[in-house]
């Protein structure tokens, strides 16, 4: 709701009145969805809550080791927290996992060999995971070590398609990736119950494939996770939706115990496994970052619903659009010009913390074919949760962004992105 003084302040703070009038309307048509996304926060709160009173989470384990990180009480403790947030037998959380993609690579890594086949029955995946798998050549991808890759794609409305799977399925299916959010790409994010359906199938023709989900933006967006479904392994990076923003660095592994262990011997050493890895005093950060990370992730949603409604109704196409179910935290629209996406991009940089007085642009990025612009003002190098956004300069000229460590930040930062493009004249209000 807007007060007089809350005007004054955005207007003060660089915002057009038409860029506020046209806002208000949509942001009080939203307020009962806003509410319901309010309840799962809410629910994935206490759940939280719960497993670090069930573990009876104390000073002590924020204490920091060094070395070996032997007997490093705090992380141990940590990891039985997720293994119980997300109800299943053991988890690996480590600042040495060093992103999503390292986190994905020691999952499939420690959990293939040699002859092994890995099946993506979501069509093609993550960038990143191109060159890990060896879509792409790629130095030290799994191709390299004798494991090989199928995919079957989604079908055009985006259904699974059940025919093609089971007979991509052979004996030496020994893992499926299942990708929960569409990251960059045109597809459907999966729902939770979706991925349980896609794996009871996967599991009815060989039991013993491992289903392992990247879970990555997904986290707390709905109340249930994969592992709730039936997924074995459930991967995701602490820079994204459960480092809750104050995570510096990090990924998790979390699921089947033996799954589990098998990344270990791969993060660190056979024979070492889960026992080394000094924390280095990061733990204090680790749960402090999971136990806010469902009223982040809930402000970043509310972001991405509120910037679906504003764009659509100016007559931009949005993806997902202003009414759908959320299931990740990814909102992209599509601007249908270069001018535009750049004035979206300086708006978020504007409305942020940290770097606001930069200016983004367009520049050529290493494995792009285009010029790529990006806005980011982050505490955390890199961080997705934050508010961030970023956009190939190439038709048809769509900008995907992300984030938001509050709700309030999150609307700023678009009501400034409508400002830029109000300012250069690319729309009317
Ligand atoms: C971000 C992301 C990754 C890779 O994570 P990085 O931390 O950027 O390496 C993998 N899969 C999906 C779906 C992602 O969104």
């Amino acid at each position: 709701m807007f007060t007089e003084e809350l005007f004054q302040s955005y207007k003060a703070m660089g915002i057009d009145q038409k860029v506020l009038d046209f806002s208000i309307e949509t942001e009080n048509q939203l307020l009962e969805r806003f509410r319901k996304l309010d309840d799962i926060a809410e629910f994935n709160q206490l759940k939280i809550l719960k497993a670090m009173q069930d573990n009876r989470v104390s000073d002590i384990h924020f204490a920091a080791t060094t070395g070996y990180g032997y007997n490093d009480i705090g992380r141990d403790t940590l990891e039985q927290v997720y293994a119980d947030v997300f109800h299943a037998e053991d988890a690996l959380v480590r600042p040495q996992l060093m992103s999503g993609t390292h986190a994905l690579t020691v999952a499939l890594a420690g959990n293939l060999r040699p002859g092994d086949e890995i099946l993506s029955p979501v069509g093609k995946p993550y960038d990143t995971l191109e060159g890990v798998i060896g879509i792409t050549e790629s130095k030290g991808s799994l191709a390299e070590y004798g494991i090989t890759y199928a995919q079957v794609d989604l079908l055009p409305d985006g259904g699974f398609d059940w025919d093609g799977i089971k007979s991509a399925i052979n004996p030496r299916t020994k893992l499926a990736t299942i990708q929960r959010s569409k990251g960059y790409a045109e597809r459907p994010t999966l729902s939770v119950e979706r991925i349980g359906e896609l794996i009871r199938f996967i599991k009815e023709q060989n039991p013993n494939i491992i289903c392992m989900v990247d879970n990555c933006y997904g986290e707390f967006v709905e109340t249930i996770e994969p592992t709730d479904v039936g997924a074995d392994l459930c991967v995701g990076s602490l820079i994204k939706n459960p480092g809750g923003g104050l995570a510096p660095t990090g990924g998790y592994i979390v699921g089947r115990r033996e799954y589990v262990e098998n990344a270990a011997y791969r993060l660190s050493s056979p024979g070492l496994g889960k026992e080394v890895g000094a924390t280095l005093g990061l733990n204090a950060t680790l749960y402090q970052g999971f136990f806010l990370s469902p009223q982040v992730v809930s402000g970043a949603i509310k972001g991405a619903i509120y910037a679906a409604n504003l764009y659509e109704r100016l007559g931009y196409s949005v993806l997902p659009n202003g009414t759908e179910e959320r299931y990740d935290i990814i909102q992209a629209v599509t601007l249908g010009s270069a001018e535009a996406v750049i004035a979206f991009c300086k708006g978020i940089q504007a409305a942020a913390p940290v770097d606001s007085y930069v200016t983004p642009e367009p520049w050529a990025m290493p494995g792009y074919q285009c010029e790529v612009i990006m806005a980011a003002g982050a505490f955390v190098q890199g961080s997705s949760i934050e508010l961030s956004a970023d956009a190939p300069i190439k038709p048809p000229y769509t900008v995907f962004f992300q984030g938001g460590l509050t709700w309030h930040h999150a609307k700023f930062g678009i009501l400034m992105s409508l400002q830029k493009l109000y300012e250069a004249g690319l729309i009317k209000l």
